[in-house]
């Protein structure tokens, strides 16, 4: 074993070891070095897209999370006509950041191109559905016939029934209340939300 070899495996290592205490941003940190040391090495390339998927989702359910919070705390007549702020847009693109990362490590990935294009629908339904299909043509044409692609992207393009693609709570439309002979009282579909509990694009 040469100095190199040794140095992968020991990047490997303290990956592994620091994704089992539970130390996310360690192993991230560690795997990433191995494969920008070694980025042939086959273990170093999987355990590199494992931990960099992982991420992508945690920096995705980071930016819902923030354009949650953000439409939460907007009068609840304003929230039909939220918009995301520059801080929910930067989240959404480090989540997508995460996933291209995986996908020039192993550009065949098929969860990495699902998990994006996910993210990419939820950042902008409408202005990203192109980039969307044509992620899942990519993915088809690699992996054909494969049934979690194919579900994956029937259940992210098929429009939600509840709130007709709005995002918003069918009941109140996104005002988080409702009114009956003048009292006004929390809506008890979202609960005061104002978000569509269905489909959750927001
Ligand atoms: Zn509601
Ligand atoms: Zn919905």
């Amino acid at each position: 074993m040469n100095v190199a070899d040794e140095d992968v495996s020991t990047y490997l290592l303290r990956a592994q070891r620091s994704l089992e205490e539970g130390r996310f941003q360690l192993a991230k940190e560690a795997i990433e070095r191995g494969y920008a040391a070694a980025p042939e090495d086959e273990k170093v390339r999987d355990f590199y897209q494992q931990i960099l998927l992982a991420d992508g989702v945690r920096k995705s359910r980071k930016a819902r999370d923030t354009r949650r919070d953000e439409i939460r705390a907007l009068a609840k007549r304003e929230r039909g006509s939220y918009r995301d702020s520059a801080a929910v847009k930067a989240a959404f693109e480090k989540a997508i950041g995460s996933f291209d990362k995986v996908l020039s490590a192993g550009p065949k990935n098929a969860k990495a191109m699902m998990l994006k294009a996910g993210v990419l629908d939820r950042m902008n339904r409408h202005g990203k559905r192109d980039e969307v299909l044509q992620l899942f043509k990519t993915a088809l044409e690699i992996h054909p016939g494969n049934e979690e692609l194919i579900y994956a992207r029937e259940r992210i393009i098929r429009p939600c029934r509840h709130c007709g693609d709005t995002a918003m709570c069918p009941e109140c439309v996104g005002a988080g209340e409702v009114s009956a002979l003048f009292v006004r009282s929390t809506c008890p579909v979202c609960k005061g939300s104002g978000i569509c509990g269905r489909c959750g694009l927001f």
